[in-house]
């Protein structure tokens, strides 16, 4: 059976980034580590990380001394430097430069007075950071009628946009278009990073050409589980799987060519384990 692999698949840069400085920090700190938040959505990472001496935290109130890591999605606020500083304790920031500069962005339109709107999910941790930095009023939505329904109730000429890094550009580009309409003034920053609908594209593109898709990555990563509903669109079988180890011989029947990819936070180790194994089927 052929292997073929999408063009972009697995770590994304931040989340690259990320397990590198968590990974430099235990070897610099063998005395305590702790990540903030699970590093990324990747269970056997998180464990291979555990084994070398980073421990997961939900709060900074665990940490009494030692290292801090904040995880590429930034975390909730920037009081958490100033407390982790006061507390003795060193932070290692593995927030994704690219959220950064959404964090930025925001702050900036804030500054300047324009009302906020950010393209994304409220609930998801990136954007709860970008509020927590932006020092003001946003309103996070995916639906333009949620934002013409809240410039009926709060009047405001001039609107700034940016927009959750994992946001789809054809979403954020109809969205901007749309609010045209419904101001004098519109200031965008595009801080849309790539990553995401890169390894989507390719997903659905790979797809179209192989009899079934293996998708490699946490099944408690959302990235992850929209690739492998993004596959399933082509009506054919589809596995979601962690590791090597849950491939099942009878999934491939007269299949010739099966086709592989992998979440962003889906390590390089995990997904070359799947393909040797799939190559010896
Ligand atoms: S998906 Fe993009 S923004 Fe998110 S961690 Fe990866 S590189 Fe950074």
């Amino acid at each position: 059976m052929e292997v073929l692999l999408a063009e972009h698949a697995g770590y994304c840069f931040g989340v690259k980034r990320a397990v590198k400085l968590a990974d430099d920090a235990a070897t610099s700190h063998p005395d305590g580590v702790h990540s903030l938040g699970p590093l990324i959505h990747n269970p056997q990472v998180v464990e291979q990380l555990a084994k070398k001496g980073v421990k997961k935290v939900d709060s900074l109130d665990e940490v009494e001394d030692g290292v801090v890591i904040f995880r590429s999605h930034g975390v909730a606020s920037p009081k958490l430097f100033e407390d982790a500083q006061a507390k003795g304790v060193t932070v290692v920031d593995a927030t994704c430069p690219f959220v950064t500069n959404a964090q930025r962005d925001a702050k900036q339109l804030i500054e300047e007075g324009y009302q906020v709107v950010m393209v994304g999910d409220r609930n998801h941790p990136e954007t709860k950071s970008v509020l927590g930095h932006a020092g003001g009023e946003i309103l996070v939505t995916e639906s333009f009628e949620e934002i013409k329904a809240y410039l009926n109730k709060f009047p405001k000429k001039r609107l700034g946009i940016i927009s959750q890094t994992t946001q789809t550009y054809g979403k954020f580009s109809e969205i901007v278009v749309r609010c045209l309409e419904i101001c004098e003034e519109l200031k965008v920053f595009n801080t849309i990073c790539y990553a995401t609908e890169d390894r989507q594209n390719a997903a659905e593109e790979l797809a179209a050409k192989v009899g079934a898709m293996v998708v490699v990555g946490g099944k408690n990563s959302a990235n992850t589980t929209h690739l492998a509903s993004i596959c399933g669109n082509r009506n054919i079988p589809v596995y979601h799987i962690e590791t090597a180890q849950e491939i099942q011989q009878d999934w491939f029947p007269g299949i010739e060519k099966v086709g592989v990819t992998a979440g962003a936070s889906t390590p390089d180790w995990i997904i070359n384990d799947v393909i040797r194994s799939l190559e010896l089927m």
